[in-house]
């Protein structure tokens, strides 16, 4: 049957329609269906070793498109559809957006996913089935509110698998039911799985807000991504989804395993395990429980889950690495226990130092110590981050297991990044130098060829404006806001968090908002553009929010500034959004105090679509940096061993915001935050602690780097007006982007670690 066929049969099945009778509607459910199909009907890849990765998150975005895209019947869909008068794109629009993640780790999870599947490695997902992903965004009285974000329909990506396993909790049992989501590969007719775990009776979807039953484990493990972990409940709570996931995820394993004809004590041979950061942690004890269950030795167990396991470190802020307090573990999973000590005693027969304990004298379980101790891989996500914890944070550990350490800079994929969210710019790029690229990244170098091509610098530029004009029209569709398509679109997009300093990008729009005031005009309008979620515990984040919006409500109102500078913050940052702001930003914003962003990866495909980096020398920055040249990234700040220094107690050397504060011109930039205009329009008392916090404790030291910020960016401002030679930058941006493909990434992981084929 070919495609026309197929789908005049699912409407017909559904809906007793013809196609051209459906709507929008009915012919996304049949799109969905058809396109579900066929990815299911993909054969795994060829492997003697299975990767299974491990991860509490998967933000997949919308898989519409993707699917198409992988699948092949992208065009052939959209001429159907086109010849009915019909449009893909607004029937794409209908999809809900899986959000089943936070931010850039749980966005790497997918990009890997996609990467794994087009290099054609046998290798799945293994994650839970959240009901209600990260919350959606609503601003009200200048504030951020949380709503639930229902993504399941009757109708999903899920495909049912009729499996289950049953996880032995303390005092009871649940059955884990698992659903599993197709990832077709872009280049051949393989598919690999996300594996989702779910309990077997989900709770009816809450009233109103994004609160809960923290308690009731059996209906809510998976109602919610990252219950608040404020409370012990929420912790609790969070522990069982870990257990939940790991459990389930090791019995499918050594299913898999068995049915593939190997014995438990040939694991290591036949499986390798991503530890997707230290949620998954407790895959370790629980392989070496089942696989003692199964009749191996204690000391074969270990070893059989010491040559499988290896384990990713997304992070070095502390209150990210996870320690649980160990009756957290006796109270979720008993049986664990035992073995945790047991592995704990031999660690320090290993090394003595209480240091690199997995428990340690306050009765907390180091869940990264027990990762390195027990996985054969160690890696960092860049190569500044790997050389820290090398260094410092994780050096005891080095001087151990030397070999273990190594480094996975991130990457993105360019086919949902690139290719499915610019299209123009990659018919410009296709045009230059074959299509050719989009299997072999590395071969957009060959576009550096083009820098004295006046036309193609033209159509860069013509490309970049029309995606300027396309998000305008979004925006205005989505929030009524009206932003000017011809001033400089300066884009900060990620998580709200006080490391990454959306603070210091509004201490800037303060200095240009009071200088325009002055009737000191910049060299040409700004619009200042952010996107971020807050936690919805994290009170600092949230006053940051309030005091963007603030600011964009301020300048709205006063058309002496307006028409210079604008502030918008989108609403509800999520993948879809990220998918029409990245091709129209101008500058990309990465601004994290070094040593903190462990890689980032907002910076590789903002860079792949042309946008200029305005950024301190921090994660997959300082290769950025590298690999374009002091000519084409604009980079400021303190370097990272300064603040390392800076943080240290010893000599005296230790930052104190007050010695920043006081000098003229920062001090007057804080003191706006209590300023008539913005507690007319702001919350006095969320200004006020801001105010106070900034002034006091700036704990990432924004005030340490504001000056050169605001001066290294009004250079990129000037330097924009020259328009061939910021065409000439962007061309370097995007021919040197290929480096941050995550085929790459997925390559020396297989090369490194994996070792799959
Ligand atoms: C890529 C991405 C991120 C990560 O952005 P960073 O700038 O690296 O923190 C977060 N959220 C979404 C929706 C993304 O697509």
């Amino acid at each position: 049957m070919d495609l026309k066929e197929q789908l005049v049969q699912i409407t017909g099945e559904r809906f007793g329609l013809a196609p051209e009778q459906c709507s929008d509607r009915q012919l996304y459910e049949a799109l969905l269906t058809l396109t579900r199909r066929l990815a299911e009907s993909r054969p795994a890849p060829e492997g003697a070793r299975k990767l299974y990765y491990f991860s509490a998150e998967f933000l997949m975005g919308k898989l519409l498109d993707n699917n198409l895209l992988a699948l092949g019947i992208h065009a052939e869909v959209r001429d159907l559809l086109s010849a009915m008068g019909r449009n893909l794109d607004q029937i794409e629009e209908l999809e809900p957006e899986p959000s089943l993640g936070n931010g850039g780790l749980g966005r790497l999870a997918a990009c890997f996913l996609d990467s794994i599947a087009a290099l054609g490695l046998k290798g799945d997902g293994v994650g839970l089935n959240y009901h209600y992903g990260l919350f959606r965004q609503k601003f009200a009285d200048n504030k951020q509110m949380e709503t639930p974000d229902p993504w399941l329909e009757p109708d999903s990506w899920l495909i049912p698998t009729g499996k289950t396993f049953t996880v032995p909790f303390g005092g009871f049992e649940m059955k884990a039911k698992l659903w599993d989501v197709a990832i077709p590969s872009a280049y051949n007719d393989r598919a690999n799985r996300l594996h989702l775990f779910d309990v077997e009776e989900p709770a009816q979807p809450p009233e109103g807000g994004i609160n809960f039953d923290k308690t009731d484990i059996v209906h809510h493990l998976t109602s919610f991504l990252y219950p608040d972990d404020g409370d012990d409940a929420g912790r609790l709570l969070r522990v069982y989804q870990q257990y939940f996931m790991v459990s389930a995820g090791a019995q499918l394993i050594l299913q898999e395993l068995e049915e593939r004809g190997f014995g438990p004590g040939e694991l290591a041979d036949h499986t390798a395990i991503q530890i997707n950061d230290t949620h998954p942690s407790m895959v370790i004890p629980e392989l070496i429980r089942l696989l003692t269950g199964r009749g191996l030795t204690m000391d074969q167990a270990i070893d059989q889950v010491s040559r499988t396991c290896a384990y990713t470190n997304h992070t070095i802020l502390a209150e990210a690495l996870e320690k649980w307090p160990l009756h957290f573990i006796e109270r979720v999973a008993p049986q664990l226990v035992p073995i945790i000590r047991e592995l704990d005693r031999r660690a320090r027969e290993v090394c003595a130092d209480p240091a690199v304990a997995i428990l340690d004298g306050n009765g907390l379980v180091h869940m990264a110590h027990m990762d390195i101790h027990y996985g054969y891989s160690v890696n960092g996500v860049a190569a500044l981050h790997t050389e820290i914890l090398k260094k410092a944070e994780l050096k005891r550990f080095y001087d151990i297991y030397p070999h273990k350490f190594n480094n996975k800079t991130n990457g993105v994929t360019l086919r949902r990044w690139l290719e499915a969210c610019n299209p123009e710019l990659t018919a410009l790029i296709d045009g230059c130098i074959s299509t050719r690229w989009r299997r072999d990244p590395g071969r957009l170098v060959s576009l550096m060829e083009f820098m004295d091509n006046d036309h193609v610098l033209e159509q860069l530029l013509t490309v970049k404006q029309s995606a300027k004009e396309r998000f305008c029209r979004q925006l205005r569709e989505a929030q009524g806001v009206e932003v000017d398509p011809n001033s400089i679109f300066d884009v900060q997009i990620k998580r709200l968090h006080e490391y990454k300093r959306q603070q210091m990008n509004a201490l800037y729009v303060i200095q240009k908002y009071l200088e325009i005031k002055e009737g000191r005009l910049p060299e040409r309008p700004v619009t200042v553009i952010f996107g971020a979620k807050a936690a919805p515990a994290y009170v600092m984040a949230k006053h940051i929010i309030h005091l963007i919006l603030c600011l964009q409500r301020l300048i709205e109102n006063d058309p002496a500034v307006r028409p210079w500078l604008r502030v918008v913050m989108v609403e509800n940052y999520n993948v879809t959004w990220a998918e029409r702001l990245i091709p129209a930003a101008d500058i990309s914003e990465q601004i994290s105090l070094a040593s903190k962003e462990a890689s980032g990866t907002g910076n590789m495909k903002l860079m792949a679509n042309g946008a200029v980096t305005l950024g301190t020398l921090d994660g997959a920055n300082v290769e950025i940096a590298e690999l374009v040249g002091p000519g084409n990234i604009y980079t400021f700040g303190a370097h990272s061993d300064r603040v390392i220094r800076l943080y240290d107690d010893k000599g005296g050397q230790r930052y104190r915001s007050l010695d920043y504060y006081h000098t003229p011109r920062v001090e007057r930039l804080v003191d706006f935050l209590l300023s008539p205009e913005l507690l007319e329009i702001g919350d006095a008392k969320a200004l006020a602690a801001l105010w106070r916090d900034m002034k006091g404790k700036d704990w990432f030291m924004a005030l340490l780097d504001v000056e050169e910020y605001i001066s290294v960016k009004d250079l990129a401002v000037r330097q924009y007006g020259d328009r061939k030679s910021w065409a000439r930058k962007m061309l370097v941006n995007i021919a040197k982007s290929g480096y941050f493909s995550s085929d790459r990434t997925i390559k020396q992981y297989n090369e490194d670690i994996w070792h799959l084929s």
